[in-house]
């Protein structure tokens, strides 16, 4: 048997059995390069063996990024008509596989609500597509020029925990409007979910339109596979979702980063508003998914002649009022806390295992007792306490007392951290609304409504799940993914 033959059957029965076991069972790949991973031979690209990727699903991060690169070539060969039947695909796909896949991310990651999981993958049909790349163009005595937007190529994203499905398939939605390819480096601990989806995704992809790997997932990720995504020379540019440790190692990165980082929404009522209807919409928002969501309210300052019948309109709303005792119980349960106190001592960090849960265990942590069906607890505290100064990310609120709107604000720029992500007023006074908006300069601003509001969910605009703070994208979309191309006729084509 000649060595061509060799190579090839083993290719193949590695294909097959790799398709047969699913991803994490295929056997590794031989050892023969892709050349376009390495550093030679850069600008040609040339698959020299078939690429093993069991529709999109890679073990190794540079045979993804190859992959990717193909499919990138193919998407643009292609045309807007294929993007935009991909991208209704995804939708469609995403809808339709919403309470299969809701429940699939619900039993991996152990965190947040399935009703709500659900609905943040029907919510995905109201992302943009391709119809949100409008050129510009000027025209005058010297001419016509026009500017475009093109895509950047392969782009590296990380997803979350919090949302890992949403955030694959809106990535999908926007970066393939833009007519890019994807290489996804999902959360280790959501990334099972994300290897299912893609892949469907991909298959249905591939049927439609014969491409196999145009967002293509690491199986297993890791911090090594993210470090080889990110210097891989097919992957342009960078898209993070996540906390502060992967914003930094995006930006460090030396690609161009795009950074979904993470927030801690403050929440102020200062009164001038209907005080049931800012608990009502405090509760939706605070409960939404168990608070995974970046922009949910995490702490509500409220001002001191309220402050009593805010705390029982809560009650009235179906939260659940806990006392000093059992907060502090709730906090010994929610936080780890290092050995040894005071200065040079690292600081309490949010215990994962409570994170995301339902409001019901919190309240059994905290050695309380609510109804059944309780979909917040809320406490009074101060403003320096840990549930205030960390993103706890769970259904809890702590409400903190204060003596006026400058102290409200105040607290509520300490509280936010600079961030620039997140926050929230209730209140019919635009003085004071336009003061915190100017004091607190987030990227997302909800007034008189819930925070998911914010995304579209009760309020106007649309929704996305990596909204660009570190990096002022805002809440990304189609464009957010693609390079300005300026294209200049000198002296003709301008007609008046
Ligand atoms: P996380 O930071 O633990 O993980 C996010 C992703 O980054 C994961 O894929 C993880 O594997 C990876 N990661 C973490 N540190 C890394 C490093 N040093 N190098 C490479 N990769 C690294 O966050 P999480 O718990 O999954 O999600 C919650 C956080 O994400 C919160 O801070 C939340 O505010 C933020 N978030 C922000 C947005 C947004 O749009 N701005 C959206 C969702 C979540």
């Amino acid at each position: 048997m000649s060595a061509v033959n060799e190579t090839l059957i083993r290719d193949v029965v590695a294909e097959v059995l790799g398709r047969l076991n699913g991803a994490t069972t295929a056997p590794a790949p031989a050892a023969t390069p892709v050349s376009a991973c390495g550093c030679s031979g850069r600008k040609t690209f040339t698959a020299t063996v078939p690429l093993r990727g069991q529709f999109g699903v890679f073990q190794d991060a540079n045979e993804a990024c190859a992959a990717a690169q193909e499919a990138f070539l193919q998407l643009s060969a292609l045309g807007i008509a294929g993007r935009i039947k991909i991208v209704q695909l995804v939708k469609k796909i995403t809808t339709d596989k919403a309470p299969e896949w809701g429940k699939l991310e619900l039993d991996e990651t152990k965190i947040g609500r399935l009703d709500h999981k659900i609905e943040k993958l029907t919510g995905l049909r109201a992302v943009p597509g391709v119809e949100f790349l409008h050129p510009t163009g000027f025209s005058g005595d010297h001419g016509i020029t026009l500017e475009e937007n093109a895509p950047f190529g392969v782009i590296g994203a990380i997803t979350p925990s919090t949302h890992s499905i949403p955030t694959l398939a809106c990535n999908m939605i926007s970066m393939i409007s833009a007519g890019n390819a994807i290489v996804f480096n999902p959360h280790p601990g959501a990334y099972k979910c994300a290897v299912t989806a893609a892949r469907f995704l991909n298959e249905a992809i591939h049927r439609e339109t014969g491409i196999e790997n145009l967002a293509c997932v690491i199986n297993p990720p890791t911090l090594e596979s993210f470090a080889a995504m990110s210097k891989n020379e097919w992957v342009r540019l960078i898209c993070v979702t996540g906390g502060p440790g992967v914003v930094k190692a995006a930006l460090a990165s030396g690609k161009r980063a795009i950074c979904a980082g993470p927030g801690n929404p403050p929440v102020l009522v200062d009164g001038t508003s209907p005080l049931d209807y800012a608990a009502k919409s405090i509760i939706f928002g605070a409960a939404y998914d168990n608070n995974l969501l970046c922009i949910s309210e995490k702490e509500v300052f409220v001002l001191e002649p309220f402050f009593d019948q805010f705390m029982a309109a809560m009650e009235q709303q179906g939260a659940a009022r806990l006392n000093s005792a059992q907060v502090e119980r709730l906090t010994q349960a929610a936080f780890t806390f290092p050995p040894g106190q005071g200065a040079g001592c690292a600081k309490p960090s949010v215990n994962r295992d409570v994170l995301g849960r339902d409001a019901t265990v919190l309240a059994r942590l905290a050695g309380a007792t609510v109804p059944a069906g309780t979909e917040l607890l809320f406490a009074e505290t101060n403003a320096d306490h840990l549930f205030v100064e960390e993103e706890q990310m769970m259904p809890f609120l702590p409400i903190i007392r204060v003596k006026n709107v400058e102290e409200g604000i105040a607290a509520a720029k300490q509280a936010e951290h600079g961030f620039r992500h997140s926050a929230i007023i209730h209140s019919h006074d635009v003085a004071t609304m336009t003061a915190m908006a100017k004091a607190l300069d987030t990227t997302l601003f909800v007034k008189n409504g819930a925070s998911v509001a914010g995304l579209g969910n009760g309020g106007e605009g649309y929704p996305n799940f990596s909204i660009a703070t570190a990096t002022g994208e805002g809440i990304s979309n189609p464009r957010t993914f693609t390079r300005v191309r300026r294209c200049v006729m000198v002296g003709n084509l301008s007609i008046f």
